[in-house]
């Protein structure tokens, strides 16, 4: 067999699928706590979605688009990120009030493939609809702060800027724009490009910016109502206890996005690609979209790059009983592990009929906390109880099994 997955996405497998399913149900706990409910959306939509959305002018509908046309001869693109899919969900079914949602899953761009920068990656979102409020934004950052702590990435700052709105952003772009003409010589060609078409973006080039450190910010131009709505997030962020860091010069990749923008960084990680995530505030995207006006306020987080930070720590498929079957007790052990299942115990045994030795082997190769040998006490009602850290053996009875099981 000579087929290999497709340049730029991977085969997610155990052990390092354990650190992802670890991550993912961590994820779920973190959302529901904050009360983000589950949105699921299609991977594609029609390529208006993005090209309205995302942005003509951004480097994700111009160059990293996977779309197609189905047999019906409309255009589709798969989804190269989440939030016009869900803003367009909502628009769709006219909903109206406050929508948290709460998602994760694939997300294609065509892009070079590197560490960190995959042609099919995966994202955790949330988007908050439907509120202008700055104690939205300070909940949605505040949110992915507290799960990338408890995910155990290192080094963990978040920045925050605000990138002003319609009312004071075209003002800051002509000071920017004849700030990049006078710097021509030290841009590189995409930057020149982008110098008429999205000068915001030049500060984003890992090439230019170090070379633009004096260039002037956003947040020197932000109009009275955005100076309030970012001095309002900062001051709820300290109330939160969320550390973070002003950052006058980030912006984000992407067109909609304006007031609040920040990232997460993993400072300890030396790639170029230490953004482990990064959202902001996006209140003209349902109007892109031709929906009414819904402000909303979100994050992405790159889950690819979030395993990346943690390194090659294999982590345990958590197991608590091997059950051990002997010659004749299969049945009788099939059906006892289903029952310790059901109650809640994560319990396995080996179906192949292997030699007593060889399961006790692979009880410690799953790491598993003990394991119990169905054998001839049996018929007596007991069972050989291992704890496998220990080496302790003893005879227990049946019906022990489980709160045995529990003190391990
Ligand atoms: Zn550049
Ligand atoms: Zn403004």
């Amino acid at each position: 067999m000579t087929f290999r997955a497709p340049k730029g996405t991977d085969d997610i497998l155990p052990p390092v699928s354990r650190t992802w399913r670890r991550l993912l149900l961590t994820w779920e706990d973190w959302a529901a706590r904050y009360g983000y409910e589950l949105v699921l959306t299609p991977l594609f939509e029609a390529t208006e979605v993005f090209a309205r959305g995302t942005g003509e002018g951004t480097e994700v509908v111009q160059k990293q688009m996977y779309t197609f046309e189905d047999k019906g001869g409309r255009s589709l693109t798969l989804r190269p990120e989440g939030t016009p899919s869900v803003v367009r969900a909502f628009l769709e079914a006219g909903a109206d009030g406050i929508l948290k949602a709460a998602y994760w899953g694939p997300m294609f761009r065509y892009e070079r493939p590197q560490a960190g920068r995959r042609r099919q990656f995966y994202q955790i979102d949330v988007e908050y609809l439907g509120s202008r409020e700055a104690a939205a934004d300070a909940e949605v950052i505040e949110l992915g702060y507290r799960y990338l702590i408890d995910a155990s990435v290192p080094g963990l700052s978040v920045q925050i800027n605000s990138i002003g709105d319609r009312e004071c952003r075209p003002a800051y772009l002509e000071v920017l724009k004849e700030y990049l003409e006078s710097r021509r010589d030290v841009l590189c060609d995409d930057s020149l490009l982008r110098l008429t078409t999205n000068p915001m973006r030049v500060l984003d080039c890992k090439i230019c910016a170090p070379k633009l450190s004096d260039a002037p910010s956003p947040v020197d131009y932000l109009c009275d109502a955005c100076t309030t709505h970012y001095g309002e997030v900062r001051s709820i962020l300290r109330e939160l206890g969320v550390p973070f860091e002003a950052t006058p010069r980030l912006v984000r990749g992407l067109d909609y996005y304006e007031r609040t923008a920040f990232e997460y960084v993993a400072t300890d990680l030396k790639a170029a690609q230490n953004a482990v995530g990064g959202g902001g505030r996006y209140d003209g995207l349902a109007e892109l979209l031709g929906g009414r006006p819904v402000p909303g306020v979100g994050f992405a987080l790159g889950l690819d790059r979030i395993v990346l930070t943690l390194g090659d720590v294999e982590e345990p498929n958590p197991l608590d009983l091997y059950i051990i079957v002997t010659a004749g007790r299969r049945r009788e052990a099939l059906r006892f592990t289903s029952e310790l299942r059901r109650s809640g115990i994560r319990a396995d045994l080996d179906v192949e009929s292997r030699s007593v030795k060889a399961q006790f082997r692979a009880a410690d190769r799953r790491g598993a906390a003990g394991a119990l040998v169905i054998g001839d006490e049996w018929s007596e009602g007991r069972v050989v109880a291992k704890d496998l850290a220990s080496g302790h053996q003893e005879i227990i009875r049946i019906e022990e099994v489980e709160a045995w099981t529990r003190r391990l």
